[in-house]
C-alpha cells in the first residue's frame, strides 16, 4: 500500500514552528517513501476563522520549501485544489460528514443529546467538585426514536454523540510511543456534530483520512489524548484505522512548551527577520529527529533521504535560538552576496540608510558592503546594526578604547601618511589597503595594533570590526579622504 500522509493545519492566523515541524515530518516521510503529501484545511470551528489565514499558512509552507502533492494551493490569486481526493476544505465536505454520521446513529454508535449547555456545564461543575472526570452522563442515550422525533419537530436544539462502549480497553499502536491502551471509563462520549450541523475536529478527522486514503497521521502530541476517541470511531465505521505517530513538544528553554507569548515562534516571525527558509527548516528537521551520526546541515535533498520517524524522539526537543542562528550564520556566509543584499534591503530601507531608488542605483557599492559584513550576521535583520561604518560622513569615537586611542601622540603622523597613500593611488581596493598599510608600517615604524587601531578608529570610529582592507575598498578614495579630514580638523 503506497505512503499516504497529510498535514491538517486549522487556519487561525500564524503558522507555529511547531506546525512546520508537523508539515515537514510528513513531507519527509512521504519523499522517503515515495508516497504523497496531502494538505488538508480543518476549518470546521468557525468561531477561530481568521480572514487571509489559508493564503498566509500556504505562503509560508511554499516559502519553506515544503511542498504538497495533494490539496488547496493558491494559483494566480486563486484557491485551486490538487489532487482527486477533495475537496480537501472541511467547510467545503459539510454533505460528507451528514452522510456518515446517519451511518453511526443507525448502528447505534452515535445518538442525538438535547441537553442544554446549562445542564452540562453543571453537570460538569458537580463532577468537578467531586474530583470527577467532568464527562456527558449519557442521559439523552435512552431516549427512544418517537421521543427524539418530537423534541426534533419542537425545535429543540440538538448534538450527536459518540457512543462509548463501559469499560472496554481500546488499544492503537504509535510508533513514537510504542502501546498505548486507554479504557473508556476514563473517555467521554464525544461530541461528533454540533448544534450548528457542523462536524467536531473529531469526526471530521476520522472521515477525512479514511476517504482520503491516509495511510499514517503524523501529529503534535497533544492529540494522542484524542486518538482512542478515533480509532473507535473507525472501529465503530468497519474501517482500518491509520499508523499513529504522535511528535513530542517542541519546549523552550525552560522546558515548557514553546508559546506565542515567549517571543519568535511564528513562522513568519522568522520570516520577517530574514532567517533563510533551508535554514528554518534544517534547523527544526533537528528538534525532535537526529540522524545516525552527528551531521547538523542538511540541504531538503538529504534530509529527504535520512529522515525516518524510528528516529523521532520521545522527549520534548528544546528549541534554541543561538542554534538556529548558528545553523542560519552558516546559510548566509554560503550564499551569493546578491542573495544576502536583496534580503537586506528592505531592512536598510526601513532603517533609512537608503531609499528604495538608491538601493537600485548604488547596487554594485551595497553588494561590495555586504560581502564584508555578511559573516557577523546571524539573520538579515542585524545588518542595519553593522552598516553604520558605511554611511556616516561624521566620524565620532563610539567607545572608550576609540577615545583613547584619537589622543595617541602619533596619530597626525599617521594619518597624513595615510592621506598620502590614499591620494596618489589609482584603484582603492583590499589589496591597496593591504600595501599601503605596509608602507606605512616601513616609514614610521608602527606596526600591529599602533597601525591599525588608528587608521580602523579614524575612518569608521570604532575600535573593533571587520576587516580593515576589506572597509577601505567599500568606502573608496572619496569617503577616505573626508573621513579623515574631519578626524584632523574636529577630533585631534
Ligand atoms: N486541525 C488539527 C490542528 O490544527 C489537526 C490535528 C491532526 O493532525 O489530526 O492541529
Amino acid at each position: 500500500m503506497s505512503v499516504r500522509v497529510r498535514f491538517a493545519p486549522s487556519p487561525t492566523g500564524f503558522v507555529h514552528i511547531g506546525s512546520l515541524r508537523t508539515a515537514l515530518y510528513n513531507y519527509l516521510f512521504a519523499k522517503k517513501k515515495d508516497g504523497k503529501y496531502i494538505l488538508r484545511i480543518e476549518d470546521t470551528d468557525q468561531s477561530r476563522f481568521v480572514e487571509g489565514a489559508i493564503e498566509g499558512m500556504l505562503k509560508a509552507m511554499e516559502w519553506a520549501g515544503v511542498n504538497h502533492d495533494e490539496g488547496v494551493t493558491i494559483k494566480d490569486g486563486e484557491p485551486v485544489e490538487l489532487g482527486e481526493y477533495g475537496p480537501y476544505v472541511q467547510s467545503q465536505r459539510l454533505e460528507i460528514y451528514q452522510e456518515k454520521i446517519k451511518t453511526l446513529l443507525e448502528s447505534g454508535h452515535a445518538y442525538h443529546c438535547f441537553c442544554s449547555k446549562e445542564r452540562i456545564d453543571a453537570l460538569r461543575e458537580g463532577q468537578k467538585a467531586a474530583g470527577e472526570m467532568p464527562r456527558y452522563d449519557g442521559l439523552c442515550k435512552s431516549l427512544s426514536a418517537e421521543e427524539i422525533a418530537a423534541k426534533k419537530a419542537a425545535g429543540e436544539s440538538f448534538v450527536i454523540r459518540l457512543n462509548l462502549p463501559q469499560n472496554r480497553d481500546i488499544a492503537f499502536s504509535d510508533i513514537v510511543r510504542g502501546n498505548v491502551v486507554v479504557n473508556t471509563a476514563d473517555m467521554d462520549d464525544q461530541v461528533l456534530i454540533k448544534s450548528d450541523g457542523f462536524p467536531t475536529y473529531h469526526f471530521a478527522v476520522v472521515v477525512d483520512d479514511h476517504l482520503m486514503g491516509i495511510t499514517h497521521v503524523i501529529r503534535g502530541e497533544e492529540w494522542l489524548i484524542s486518538t482512542p476517541k478515533h480509532v473507535y470511531l473507525y472501529e465503530a465505521f468497519g474501517w482500518p484505522a491509520p499508523q499513529y505517530v504522535h511528535l513530542p513538544n517542541i519546549l523552550n528553554a525552560d522546558k515548557k512548551k514553546l508559546s506565542k507569548r515567549q517571543g519568535d515562534v511564528a513562522v513568519e516571525d522568522f520570516m520577517k527577520k530574514g532567517y533563510l527558509p533551508e535554514a528554518l527548516v534544517n534547523y527544526i528537521a533537528l528538534v525532535g529527529w537526529s540522524p545516525e551520526d552527528n551531521q547538523e546541515i542538511f540541504s531538503m535533498a538529504e534530509l529527504e533521504e535520512k529522515f525516518s520517524l524510528e528516529r523521532v524522539s520521545k522527549s520534548g526537543g528544546v528549541f534554541d535560538v543561538n542554534k538556529l542562528n548558528w545553523v542560519n550564520a552558516h546559510y548566509i556566509k554560503e550564499s551569493a552576496d546578491e542573495r544576502i543584499l536583496d534580503l537586506a534591503i528592505p531592512h536598510l530601507v526601513a532603517a533609512g540608510f537608503i531609499t528604495e531608488v538608491e538601493a537600485q542605483e548604488r547596487y554594485d557599492w551595497l553588494k561590495s558592503m555586504i560581502a564584508v559584513i555578511k559573516e557577523k550576521l546571524s539573520y538579515i535583520a542585524e545588518v542595519t546594526d553593522h552598516v553604520g561604518i558605511f554611511f556616516k560622513t561624521e566620524i565620532k569615537p563610539e567607545d572608550e578604547e576609540a577615545a583613547e586611542i584619537l589622543k595617541g601622540e602619533q596619530m597626525n603622523t599617521l594619518l597624513d601618511a595615510f592621506i598620502g597613500k590614499i591620494q596618489e593611488a589609482e584603484v582603492i581596493d583590499a589589496a591597496f589597503g593591504k600595501k599601503a598599510l605596509k608602507e606605512i608600517q616601513k616609514e614610521t615604524g608602527l606596526k600591529g595594533p599602533q597601525l591599525f587601531k588608528p587608521i580602523r578608529v579614524a575612518i569608521t570610529g570604532q575600535s573593533h570590526g571587520p576587516d580593515i582592507n576589506q572597509i577601505i575598498e567599500v568606502l573608496g578614495k572619496q569617503n577616505l579622504l573626508s573621513r579623515i579630514e574631519y578626524v584632523k580638523s574636529h577630533l585631534l
